[in-house]
């Protein structure tokens, strides 16, 4: 489930749409959390689609650390990449925004911490544009990505929650705002080596 602060807005027709932010979302917030209404397909699941809707998943799902696709039923789908995303997840299935969040500004994701299937070109005109966003990013910027995330973790208590009732793991996560060192990093939701994608053979 996305922050309720947040909408659908059109981009331009390169992009599509894209996430934005309706009010000021402070660095700490929970933008995004898996809830019970997310679809999760096993990749014999995805195997067994038909083509269209196995391209529908490339286009709108994400790849987690255990090769599932997840599919968002609300405008969670929608979060662009962008190589200085404002928002990143620790090892859990929820997001944080990393900075202070301006009324009016897009969510934007790095898709290098999401396993894309294949290496794709960005044009995110960021001044840390990276060009291409490839299957293994998390090897090179996992830690980087990693420092952010947790800075942003450690505010989790400071700013209002408005999807805390949908986190799963709380008891895990209260146990690593108490000692650090249990935080689990992002490389958990690392499957590693590029994705081995039934999709792509079939799409
Ligand atoms: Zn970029």
């Amino acid at each position: 489930m996305v922050h309720p602060h947040t909408e659908l807005r059109f981009v331009n027709p390169h992009i599509g749409w894209g996430v934005f932010a309706t009010k000021p979302i402070p660095k700490g917030t929970i933008v995004w959390a898996l809830d019970a209404l997310d679809q999760t397909f096993q990749p014999e699941q995805v195997a067994a689609l038909p083509p269209y809707a196995r391209k529908q998943l490339q286009i709108y799902a994400y790849v987690d650390g255990k090769g599932r696709h997840i599919l968002c039923w609300d405008h969670a789908r929608f979060f662009n990449h962008s190589c200085s995303a404002n928002c990143l997840s620790v090892g859990y299935d929820f997001e944080l925004a990393v900075r202070d969040i301006a009324e009016g500004e897009e969510l934007t994701d790095d898709y290098g911490t999401l396993n894309p299937g294949e290496p794709f070109p960005c044009g995110c005109a960021t001044t840390a544009c990276r060009g291409h966003v490839l299957p293994d990013d998390m090897v090179r910027h996992g830690d980087l990505w990693d420092a952010a995330a947790r800075a942003a973790f450690f505010l989790i208590r400071n700013v209002p929650q408005p999807l805390w009732d949908v986190v799963r793991d709380k008891a895990e996560i209260e146990a690593a705002l108490a000692a650090p060192e249990r935080l689990r990093p992002i490389h958990h939701h690392y499957r590693g080596g590029g994705i081995k994608e039934p999709m792509l053979a079939g799409g």
